[in-house]
């Protein structure tokens, strides 16, 4: 009876070479050379991006194939010559982990997949639900890959909403220079405006498909629908050689990362999205990061928002006491200071900011004049006095509004949503929480 199998890949990389998307696809074809079907484009599985271990984005790889369960040795013994062949292994914290789950036994991973989006997840447990379940791993050296190929063959295909078309560098030119033409990709982004994201960031004027890591990748298109994914990689003028490319389907750009948490409840490195009222006036600090105090009635914490967050700093400088913010990024803690690094801000409700204006003269209309602090007001033309108390309450301008805000291009996690997409890709109905 055939089935659809899905071979889960992780942590194939480092930080010195290699990209797991490409040791995936190069299994996958190498399957395919072997006679079977892919099922579904290759999944590129985005995981909790405050992962310590990470090495670059925290992605996990999981390709669908057709497959007779009499087919499971040779098909582990095809993916893990490729992971054996194209890996990383000299690296230190390379550590590769395959997982095959048959479909049904991969539901099973549900549960990890939401859970590895937003903690920490320690890899004898992944183990032992792939020997709870039946369900066939390898790993090679430490194997804390393990846990990210389970997440990956677990993923719910639900939540894989977007894709990502990327092109492939021979050889050859590894560890490079990669020379893209710069406006190609704005004229790209300009004319797939509403289709595809995060190409370009226009505040610091930096292409953002392409990596600058010396892996394999060229570059990358992101979108909402695969035609648009790879019609903007054909868009973009390359000044070199493109191996190969390849589309695949992801959980990027659907939040999916925030945990809705109380203060009281925060663990360092896990994502979470968290209510709470400001409670300090923000605070400019060397290097122009921004930090301010907020407060849900179950403890303090502080958002920080770091200078390569750029532009999206004047809005946290402008809070003040009382205002009600909703605030999305990664629990960070280092020796005596924690804070959530900001990713993104949602200003539920500003407060009222008012300043004291001295009245009016009653019998001139004139604006009286203040004589001192706490002293009252007297008019200069009429000489007539009124006290403090008489003084008049007038509204500030804020000069922001409620909404949400968002970190530069740059800056943004490849699970965070681009509000330039959102309107597109709300739909709140298989959000877990
Ligand atoms: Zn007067």
């Amino acid at each position: 009876m055939e089935d659809i199998l899905r071979i889960g890949i992780d942590d194939t990389d480092s930080k010195r070479t290699m990209c797991t998307t490409y040791v995936a696809v190069k299994a996958l074809q190498e399957l395919e050379r072997a006679g079977f079907r892919r099922a579904d484009y290759p999944w590129l599985i985005r995981l909790n991006p405050n992962c310590p271990y990470k090495t670059r984005g925290n992605a996990a790889l999981c390709v669908s194939i057709h497959a007779e369960p009499a087919n499971l040795g040779r098909i582990a013994a095809i993916v893990s010559s490729a992971v054996e062949r194209w890996a990383d292994l000299e690296s230190d914290g390379t550590d590769p982990g395959i997982v095959l789950a048959w479909k049904g036994q991969a539901e099973g991973l549900r549960d990890i997949y939401w859970r590895a989006l937003r903690e920490i997840i320690d890899p004898a447990e992944a183990r032992r639900r792939c020997e709870e379940l039946g369900i066939r791993y390898l790993v090679i050296k430490e194997g804390r890959g393990v846990v990210g190929a389970a997440a990956a063959a677990g993923a719910d295909p639900d939540s894989l909403r977007t894709f990502e078309a990327i092109a492939y560098r021979v050889p050859a030119m590894w560890g490079l220079e990669r020379r893209v033409d710069e406006k190609s990709v704005i004229e790209m982004d300009k004319s797939l405006a509403i289709f595809t994201f995060d190409n370009y960031d226009y505040e610091k004027r930096e292409v953002r498909i392409t990596p600058h890591t010396p892996c394999p990748v060229l570059a990358g298109v992101r979108s909402i629908t695969p035609q648009h994914a790879e019609e903007g990689l054909k868009m973009v003028r390359f000044l070199e050689p493109v191996d190969f490319f390849e589309v695949f389907k992801t959980n990027q750009a659907e939040d999916l990362h925030y945990l809705p948490a109380r203060i009281c409840d925060l663990l360092p490195n896990g994502s979470y999205a968290v209510r709470g009222i400001v409670v300090s006036k923000p605070a400019v600090k060397p290097g122009g990061h921004v930090f301010v105090n907020i407060s849900d009635g179950t403890g303090e914490v502080t958002l920080a928002a770091f200078e390569p967050t750029g532009s999206f700093r004047r809005v946290v400088e402008q809070l003040v006491v009382g205002d009600e913010v909703l605030a999305y990024g990664g629990f960070k803690v280092k020796g005596p200071a924690a804070a959530i690094n900001l990713e993104k801000l949602a200003i539920l409700r500003l407060a009222k900011v008012t300043v004291k204006v001295a009245p009016t003269c009653n019998l001139c209309g004139r604006r009286m004049k203040s004589m001192g602090r706490s002293k009252g007001y007297r008019c200069e033309r009429c000489g007539v006095k009124r006290p403090e108390q008489k003084a008049v309450e007038v509204d500030v301008d804020r000069r922001i509004s409620e909404g949400i805000y968002e970190v530069c291009v740059s800056a943004r996690r490849h699970l965070a949503m681009p509000l330039r997409i959102v309107s597109f890709l709300r739909h709140d109905e298989h959000r877990q929480s």
